[in-house]
């Protein structure tokens, strides 16, 4: 049961041995386990494993140290599953560290911190509609309550709909680009009718430029709304996996869904560093090179360096398709007439 050179007996029982939260991270729970119990956490896990030398948490050795069963540990505890290999994060598909809600934890008196796996989607606490969405509040930092806040509740419901509809790889994945989007127009103050009164709610009062610093923590939960709704454009198939090069028909098509999408007013061509026609310019031109790559694409000479599936300045386009180029017309670089 227990590796080599360690205790050979079983670990004898903590006087407090706290229940985990459901789907905690094991470093999470060690660590509350050992806060009930008065201990430092090396000590804790000293006393679990026998040894002072890095070895594996077993489910036995916290079995026999809580005196609950290996299958309510195993049930709330996904590292520890027998299935998981030491190490992989997430241990499970799509799941994310979220800082419990400080209500619930509260309720089981229970230290504010504990961390659990939780599917991407879940940004609130259902029972204290408590933000646990990203960022993950630091230990110095508080959780925000968004019970007044209905267009924040309503975009998680919506969220949950975009993970039934998309599943939940291709939501995280079109989420985490939406956000960054709305990270950026956040900084740079644009499209900010709609984030406004969300500034407002947090901050009492409205920044006079409309912008808000990188890195501001409310940025997210301000910003969740427009990301949700933006994030249900990018999973769809026609702009997230275009199967032909961008015309200007699909450019205008693409900018009458952001607008009907978000109800704000795009006009990608008047921005070239815009993130979003960025997205959809980097979209488009995979896809241009995918359809052309087997007649387009020479053999790679002898010795050529192997790359990744990155678009790069020597395939395709010109350089005013490039990322960062300073050509007014870098905002069309891969369109072509309907
Ligand atoms: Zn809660």
């Amino acid at each position: 049961m227990f590796p080599f050179g360690a205790r050979r007996a079983p670990p004898s029982q903590l006087p407090r041995p706290i229940p985990p939260f459901l789907r905690e991270t094991t470093n999470s729970y060690l660590y509350r386990l050992a806060m009930a119990n008065q201990l430092h956490p090396d000590d804790l896990r000293a006393h679990l494993t026998g040894t002072r030398h890095h070895a594996a948490i077993t489910v036995e050795c916290l079995s026999a140290a809580t005196g609950r069963s290996p299958h309510s540990l195993l049930h709330a505890l996904p590292e520890l599953q027998p299935d998981t290999t030491p190490g992989t994060d997430p241990p499970l598909p799509t799941h994310v560290r979220r800082t419990i809600c400080w209500r619930c934890a509260t309720r089981r008196s229970a230290f504010i911190f504990a961390v659990t796996w939780q599917p991407a989607e879940v940004t609130l606490c259902p029972n204290h509609r408590i933000w646990l969405g990203p960022p993950v509040p630091a230990h110095r930092g508080g959780q925000y309550d968004v019970t007044g806040l209905p267009d924040i509740l309503r975009a998680q419901r919506r969220h949950y709909r975009l993970a039934r509809r998309h599943g939940r790889q291709t939501t995280a994945d079109a989420v985490a680009e939406a956000a960054h989007i709305t990270a950026l127009w956040a900084r740079h103050g644009l499209h900010a009718d709609r984030r406004r009164p969300l500034i407002h709610a947090f901050l009492g009062h409205t920044p006079l430029t409309g912008r808000l610093p990188s890195g501001d923590p409310i940025t997210a939960v301000v910003t969740y709304p427009e990301t949700i709704d933006l994030a249900r454009l990018l999973a769809t198939p026609r702009w997230r996996h275009p199967t032909d090069p961008a015309t200007k028909r699909e450019v205008r098509e693409f900018r009458r869904d952001v607008n009907h999408h978000l109800a704000i007013r795009y006009q990608p061509q008047d921005s070239p560093y815009d993130p979003l026609f960025r997205w959809f310019r980097k979209r488009h031109v995979s896809a241009t090179h995918a359809s052309t790559r087997p007649a387009d694409c020479p053999a790679p000479r002898r010795g050529a360096r192997v790359t990744s599936g990155k678009p790069s300045p020597q395939r395709g386009g010109t350089a005013s398709s490039l990322p960062g180029s300073h050509s007014k017309h870098a905002a069309f670089p891969s369109v072509r007439s309907s």
